[in-house]
């Protein structure tokens, strides 16, 4: 087993718990991007604080030349608590962010992270299962309500036909919510609940599919499941990021991958593992463990033809008995930098070098700040809303079915208002029948 240290990697201190926690690291089989040894004792304290090997989310500048990547799921289709689907965050310097995929489950993860939601109002979909797309609907909505109040913009690739198309799935998507955006309109600002819907070929090789800002985003087939599936690459300020989404090993992300600074793709687990744990049979786990997905030892091929500066496997459940398994298997075939990511695993990213982190993150956080004020809702919200839906106005609100069941309880609702009046110094009227 060979450990490639070409790729330069800063580490925040010389503290030698942290190089042995490194090697420690190294000797489990683990992944880490650093093949370093600290040897140069820090200078301790007992008052000051030492530099930090954690990501604390909203507590560090982002350099101008720097790339901030983010695992926010790295699951699989199977929920769990500990590993949400498919979703990767791109920050850059510039302050552009970008979601890569949006799994099930993803969009906890992303809250976590406490970035305003006006920033993340861009998501890339590789394809449309459930554990690529799923919290699409969550992110539209929740973090419409969370203070995105600007469209939310989708990328995904057209289908052999119409109907199996990123354009078609939100459309759906609205429709299956209709009831719950009919219901909120009239009650909140609007505006994060307009969607922008970019839908391209997904035959298109290495096509830009993206080129705002100096952040140019292609788009190359992938080979999954059906037609349909698409990989990505983001080029910006000299660095690559490439997403594989999910794909079988394929000669488009062989050659538009090549000189990724950070190359992810899939990494299925191991086809033992696929019986065992999750109880397929072995001529199942044989088609989905090495021919709709990417078998370990096929990524550390694929790896070993495109030499990124750091190959990321995902798309395994990473647990103490599964993970052995992968990383002896991705050796097979490559001996360079790695990381097998979960969840909040971080990765800082210069010309100079790339630092992996672990973050750590609040579970109880509450809206960020948003960026732009909202506006009170309108008495015409709902009538606008009616109409460009084609709806019956009379289907908006409640009909006096539903009203004669309100108990009256105006006595202990008005003071509320009172008080909110004198709290903000304008008449803010209790809403009559
Ligand atoms: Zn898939
Ligand atoms: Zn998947």
């Amino acid at each position: 087993m060979r450990f490639r240290s070409k790729t330069p990697t800063r580490i925040a201190t010389g503290s030698l718990a942290i190089g042995l926690v490194a090697g420690l690291a190294l000797v489990a089989g683990a992944p880490c991007v650093s093949t370093a040894y600290a040897e140069e004792a820090t200078e301790l304290s007992p008052t000051k604080a030492r530099p930090r090997d954690t990501y604390y989310p909203n507590t560090e500048d982002l350099a101008p030349d720097e790339m901030r990547v983010i695992a926010c799921g790295t699951g699989m289709p199977t929920t769990r608590m500990k590993q949400a689907a498919a979703c990767f965050l791109v920050e850059l310097g510039n302050g552009d962010k970008f979601l890569f995929d949006a799994g099930s489950g993803s969009a906890e993860r992303i809250s976590a992270l406490q970035i305003p939601y006006n920033y993340l109002d861009k998501i890339f979909v590789g394809h449309l299962h459930s554990d690529h797309f799923g919290a699409v609907p969550e992110y539209w909505i929740g973090g419409a309500l969370m203070g995105r109040n600007q469209p939310l913009r989708i990328w995904g690739p057209s289908g052999r036909i119409p109907e199996l198309g990123t354009a078609a799935a939100m459309d759906a998507m609205q429709k299956m919510f209709l009831w719950d955006i009919t219901g909120r309109v009239g009650n909140v600002d609007p505006r994060g609940y307009k969607l922008e819907v970019n839908e391209f070929d997904y035959k298109g090789e290495n096509q830009v599919v993206y080129d705002e800002n100096g952040v140019v985003i292609r788009s190359f087939p992938a080979i999954h499941s059906i037609d349909g599936a698409v990989s990505y690459s983001l080029e910006w300020n000299g660095l690559k990021f490439v997403w594989g989404s999910d794909t079988f090993p394929n000669q488009w992300f062989n050659k538009y991958a090549k000189d990724a600074d950070i190359a992810i793709h899939e990494c299925f687990i191991a086809v033992p593992d696929i019986v065992n744990k999750l109880g397929f049979t072995p001529e199942s786990a044989l088609l989905v463990g090495t021919q709709i997905h990417t078998a370990p030892e096929a990524f550390g091929k694929v790896m070993s033809e495109v030499k990124q500066r750091l190959a990321i496997a995902y798309h395994f459940f990473k647990d103490f008995d599964t993970t052995a398994q992968v990383y002896k298997r991705i050796r097979k075939t490559y001996d360079g930098p790695l990381s097998l990511a979960e969840d909040f695993m971080v990765w800082n990213v210069t010309k100079d070098g790339i630092r992996e982190r672990m973050a750590v993150v609040e579970e109880s956080t509450w809206s960020p700040p948003t960026t732009r004020p909202n506006v009170a809702p309108s008495k015409d919200d709902r009538a606008k809303f009616a109409e460009m839906k084609g709806l019956p106005a009379e289907a908006i609100g409640y009909s006096d079915f539903i009203v004669s069941g309100k108990w009256n309880v105006d006595d202990v609702l008005r003071p509320i208002y009172q008080e909110a009046s004198e709290a903000v110094g304008r008449e803010l009227p209790y809403p009559e029948k």
